[in-house]
């Protein structure tokens, strides 16, 4: 009978047993993580090669990082020594922060980037390792998510600042070069049980990311917009060049003036003669200290379209201008300039002028707070490396700003086109979209190169671009405008003076 009740009662104690600790027994294995994450609908992180990958220089990761990631790392790693990128898609956190934090380690150790790409979502923990990377970009339409902690019945911000339990991110956060003020901003941003996602202008502010100047984007929008679909942007037909470049400002959340992105005008087809309806794309970054002045970011995105069946693709006039366009209104939405601007993407430039035109005589802001034009057309195609400048012989005051740029840059950057009385090149001051600005006396700035073979030919194609020559132009072009933002200039010398 004794025995009996000592095999109950063991027996009862054992079932006490399992139910309260074995859950945590188990989920204190690799075993057990999975498969509590995987009834949650969770996987546990893994890193794989996509199918028909060209070259393997890049790792994609999935999943939730647990007790394994760290293993998991270092062995991938070893396995492919090649690597030299880690694309985040779809990483919500992590169940042990402890072997998180040296998994990241390693990525940072090892100098590899980290991408999150097109609808890819990184959070939490994931975050961390994000952070990890030596080079950071995130795709417009991807999400990184922040939140707090809570540790048995306190939430991250009832800890003393000086506590064991916020210096273990501190420390991860110093050495990765993010700032300290980046963890404290996690714990306001959101409860540990919910997500904040982060904006551009967080992103900016906490160096997120190292690669905000997206360059690699803005080759592939140009190649994309100067694609046989696109059918050479024709005025009055560029629908879908339309859709790409609004879906880019919707992605980056560019601000629309109260009448929306699109403002449409009647112009006249300069072939047939037939009255159509061009439709310039408009959006605005707000400035930090000048919200009421403007600087117009400008672009023509339509090109000749389809002249007796040849499609003119245009990729240098003007896919470049715009891309560039795309690419830096992004930039300005992480970094956010001290002065508002303005990125117009005009249509019917080709048959003259009429969108820029259009926007002076219909402006969206207050005619007297448009500080200044800043146009791009035809920015990716020289051979000799050499880029024009054009404006500031009429506009002096911004030379020497952006002389300044120039001293760092591997450009030939020439000045000129802007003087009517030099016989020996063409006037470029009512030339392109500078050209309606310039008439109402608003300072004005140009970056276009000399004409090419391919200058309004059916070669005027993607393949026939010079990249590098077209990315270190942008380079300049973001330092110019961010140099004239800090210090605008007073404008006693204006055009009258010439
Ligand atoms: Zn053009």
């Amino acid at each position: 009978m004794k025995k009996v009740i000592t095999i109950i009662l063991g027996a009862i104690i054992l079932v006490v047993a399992i139910y309260f600790f074995l859950p945590e027994i188990l989920f204190g294995t690799a075993w057990g993580q999975k498969f509590f994450l995987n009834m949650e609908g969770e996987d546990v992180a893994y890193f794989y090669f996509k199918e028909n990958q060209k070259s393997k220089d890049t790792i994609y990761m999935r999943g939730v990082i647990y007790s394994n990631t760290h293993n998991d790392i270092r062995q991938t790693l070893n396995n492919n020594p090649q690597l030299t990128t880690l694309v985040m898609e779809d990483v919500p956190g992590s169940i042990d922060d402890e072997i998180n934090l040296l998994a990241s380690r390693e990525i940072r150790s090892r100098n590899l980037n980290t991408y999150i790409p097109d609808s890819g979502m990184v959070a939490s923990g994931g975050t961390d390792m994000f952070l990890a990377g030596k080079e950071r970009a995130v795709h417009e339409t991807a999400k990184l998510g922040v939140h707090s902690w809570s540790g048995g019945d306190l939430e991250a911000l009832e800890y003393p600042r000086d506590h064991e339990e916020h210096k273990k991110y501190l420390d991860y956060y110093v050495e990765m070069d993010i700032p300290t003020d980046f963890y404290w901003y996690t714990l306001e941003a959101a409860p540990a049980d919910t997500i904040h996602w982060m904006t551009l202008p967080e992103i900016g502010k906490y160096q997120v990311v190292t690669n905000a100047l997206d360059l690699n984007k803005m080759l592939r929008l140009q190649k994309r917009l100067a694609s046989d679909a696109f059918k050479g942007r024709g005025a009055g037909d560029n629908q879908l060049a339309q859709e790409v470049i609004l879906s880019y400002f919707e992605s980056i959340n560019l601000k629309a003036f109260e009448n929306g992105y699109k403002y449409s005008f009647p112009f006249q087809d300069e072939n047939s003669g037939e009255e159509k309806t061009g439709t310039n794309l408009i959006g605005y970054v707000e400035g930090s200290k000048y919200k009421d002045e403007y600087f117009v970011i400008g672009a023509h995105y339509d090109h000749l379209g389809v002249v007796n069946d040849t499609i003119y693709n245009g990729a240098d006039d003007n896919a470049s201008g715009t891309s560039a366009l795309l690419v830096l209104a992004k930039y300005f939405s992480i970094y956010q300039p001290e002065h508002s601007l303005i990125f117009a993407a005009f249509d019917a430039e080709e048959h003259g002028l009429f969108g820029s035109r259009y926007f002076v005589n219909n402006p969206p802001v207050k005619f007297s707070g448009i500080l200044m034009n800043f146009n791009f057309d035809m920015i990716s195609r020289n051979p000799k490396n050499e880029i024009y400048v054009v404006g500031t012989l009429p506009y002096p005051q911004f030379k020497p700003l952006i002389e300044k740029q120039a001293e760092n840059s591997p450009l030939t950057i020439s000045y000129g086109h802007d003087n009517p009385k030099d016989k020996t090149k063409d006037y470029w001051m009512y030339a392109s979209d500078n050209g309606p600005f310039f008439a109402k006396d608003i300072p004005n700035i140009t970056f276009s190169e000399e004409d090419h073979p391919g200058y309004h030919q059916p070669t005027d194609d993607f393949e026939n671009i010079n990249p590098e020559f077209y990315r270190n132009v942008v380079r300049l072009i973001r330092g110019s405008i961010e140099a004239i933002d800090q210090n605008y200039p007073a404008a006693e010398i204006n055009s009258s003076s010439n």
